[in-house]
């Protein structure tokens, strides 16, 4: 397994970049769900397939999230950190999912007016 290092940073919830794992310093304060998504980005760091996408719901992670507007940004599906451009497959094919019902409900609306 790589050395993977924690940088501990005030915005998303966490991310791996290159060889190190960024992760919000509030998340610091709940050590049972950093400790979640510690083993959810280790997942990420040793390769292992559809991590996202088998995620189970998480209420605890919830909460956090709505208590703490910084971590919003781990919902953006582009990330400029450091200069570099990060982007999230997953958050990308969820905004084009949103985005195509958005159009097709409007579209549904407007066909019934
Ligand atoms: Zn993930």
């Amino acid at each position: 397994m790589m050395r993977t290092g924690i940088v501990f940073v005030g915005y998303g919830l966490a991310n791996k970049i290159g060889e190190s794992i960024y992760i919000n310093k509030a998340l610091a304060k709940h050590p049972n769900l950093f400790q979640k998504i510690m083993n959810h980005e280790i997942k990420h760091a040793t390769g292992q397939k559809n991590v996202d996408v088998n995620e189970p719901f998480d209420w605890e992670l919830f909460k956090f999230t709505l208590k703490h507007p910084s971590a919003w940004l781990q919902f953006l599906p582009i990330w400029v950190i450091k200069n570099k451009i990060i982007y999230s497959k997953t958050m990308i094919y969820l905004w084009l999912f949103i985005i195509a019902w958005i159009i097709f409900l409007v579209a549904v609306a407007s066909w019934m007016i």
